[in-house]
């Protein structure tokens, strides 16, 4: 039987290398901070330093955090929203994301608020065009290559699967000249979900391969005993997590991990993959 094969990718230091800082020394850290502080005003940065700055928490984590300890964030950021709404629902394409309901859920309100303000500070750093070392954010070592390896083959597709975002991964493969993946799943997606406990499910759950399939079935309309999947991603733990729990072969980028991936710095080592079978 012809295989037929989805390769689904982790985009941030998998493909792109976002976590470096840009010409402009603006990286996620930095961003994150900043949209703390034009949100709730620079008051709270010194209690958000004291806590430890982002320490990898998701928006929804460090916005309850917050909230616990000083509760009239709410309406300073409410203000901050009726202020840009304009420009801050941009960023997030129709349907994505979470409707902001400031009063019958705060926190996941002041989670999207956030996000989106990251969001336009971090997608003005994106270069506007390739200029060398220079171009922001810049792809890990022959990612393209890989990426055009699988575009070019028959009968195998490809899939992002990120706690990221569309409209900035959306420009990023723009400006890379590299085509869209065929299929997207990213944190607007998550956020967009409904949950029994109101909070928007982030790697390493599962529930994010199953949107992954489910969207590729019904682009393709094949059945899931008809094609493979493989994951990649440079993160052991919620990446290689998530592919242990959903079933599915992981394969990491990066520097040698004690979870015992198989591991790479170079993505010309996983052309061999690309149309094999490896289940
Ligand atoms: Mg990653």
């Amino acid at each position: 039987m012809k295989m037929i094969q989805l390769c689904v990718h982790d985009f941030d230091g998998n493909g792109f290398r976002t976590f470096d800082a840009s010409p402009g020394n603006v990286n996620v850290h930095t961003a994150c901070r900043q949209a703390v502080g034009d949100i709730f005003g620079s008051v709270i940065l010194k209690f958000y330093d004291e806590s430890g700055g982002l320490k990898n928490r998701a928006p929804v984590e460090l916005m309850s955090d917050l909230l616990v300890k000083n509760p009239l964030l709410i309406d300073v950021a409410h203000n901050y929203y009726q202020s840009n709404r304009v420009a801050l629902d941009s960023f997030m394409p129709e349907g994505k994301g979470f409707l902001l309901g400031w009063h019958t859920n705060p926190v996941m309100a002041l989670a999207e608020l956030f996000t989106r303000r990251k969001l336009q500070i971090l997608t003005a750093e994106i270069s506007a065009e390739q200029c060398g070392d220079d171009t922001w954010p810049q792809l890990t070592k022959n990612f393209d290559v890989f990426w055009r390896e699988i575009k070019a083959t028959p009968d195998s597709y490809t899939a992002i699967l990120s706690s990221g975002h569309d409209y900035f991964i959306k420009r990023v493969f723009d400006l890379w000249d590299l085509e869209l993946p065929d299929v997207m799943v990213t944190d607007d997606d998550m956020r967009a979900i409904e949950q029994g406990n109101g909070i928007a499910p982030y790697k390493p759950d599962p529930q994010l391969m199953y949107e992954v399939w489910d969207r590729f079935e019904s682009r393709t309309g094949l059945r899931s005993d008809q094609y493979q999947t493989i994951y990649f991603g440079d993160d052991a733990e919620k990446d290689g997590g998530l592919a242990e729990s959903a079933g599915v072969p992981f394969y990491h980028f990066g520097d040698s991990d004690p979870k015992g991936f198989d591991t790479t710095k170079d993505w010309l080592d996983r052309v061999p993959l690309v149309g094999r079978n490896v289940a």
